[in-house]
């Protein structure tokens, strides 16, 4: 049964017999996402080019985004999804020369490998310590339904909303493809850095992207 199942899911000829939702062993297969953990640019000659914000307590938001995009892939990848990082432990550094180009190299990645979606991940800085809360933000249409999702199973990390709207970013801006670019909270609020850096959050964080992804794009 269990076979029967993974070949349901993988196969078009038995897509057409519909596997039972929920059951599908990969309910993302035949999907690809690219997984863009913010920050973390060095130029060619090593000089630190976009390190991203730091926490009071010294926490480096490119790393919160590394560890979640890490996990958010593990989660997509065992749906059957094909996922593409565009940093990873084994190659946390990406190379460029101005901020702008690399931040639109990354969604134009999405946009060659015509990616089902592309999710930028990074972490909120305010000079108001008590500024909190998750952000979702997109532009073109296109990407409406998958920040919907993100705003709503983002609430289950109990952060509160910081934004949620149409906003014209570099990744956003140069991606065809669905976009969104998630706030995770504010690394520069105590309580939510100290958070952003225990790994069962940074698992908890990923499971919710995951499940916004599976809304939008598991086969039903
Ligand atoms: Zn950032």
């Amino acid at each position: 049964m269990m076979l029967r199942r993974l070949i349901a899911c993988t196969t078009l000829a038995a897509r057409l017999l519909s596997a039972p939702a929920g059951l599908c062993a990969a309910p993302l297969s035949g999907t690809l996402f690219v997984v863009d953990p913010g920050h973390g640019t060095r130029t060619v000659d090593g000089r630190p080019l976009n390190l991203g914000a730091v926490g009071r307590h010294g926490i480096a938001e490119s790393l919160v985004t590394l560890a979640v995009g890490e996990d958010l892939a593990r989660l997509l990848r065992q749906a059957g999804a094909h996922v593409v990082l565009t940093r990873s432990y084994t190659k946390p550094w990406r190379t460029g020369r101005l901020v702008r180009l690399d931040n639109r190299a990354r969604a134009a990645l999405a946009n060659r490998l015509h990616a089902t979606a592309f999710v930028a991940l990074h972490a909120d800085a305010s000079r108001n310590r008590k500024a909190h809360g998750t952000s979702v933000f997109w532009l073109r249409s296109n990407s409406v339904r998958l920040a919907a999702a993100m705003r709503a199973h983002l609430r289950a990390l109990d952060l509160g909303e910081s934004q949620f709207r149409r906003r014209n970013l570099a990744v956003t801006s140069e991606a065809r493809v669905p976009a969104v670019l998630i706030e995770l909270g504010f690394i520069s609020n105590p309580f939510q850095e100290r958070l952003l850096a225990t790994p069962a959050f940074q698992q908890r964080a990923a499971l919710v992207l995951y499940a916004a992804l599976a809304d939008v794009y598991a086969r039903s």
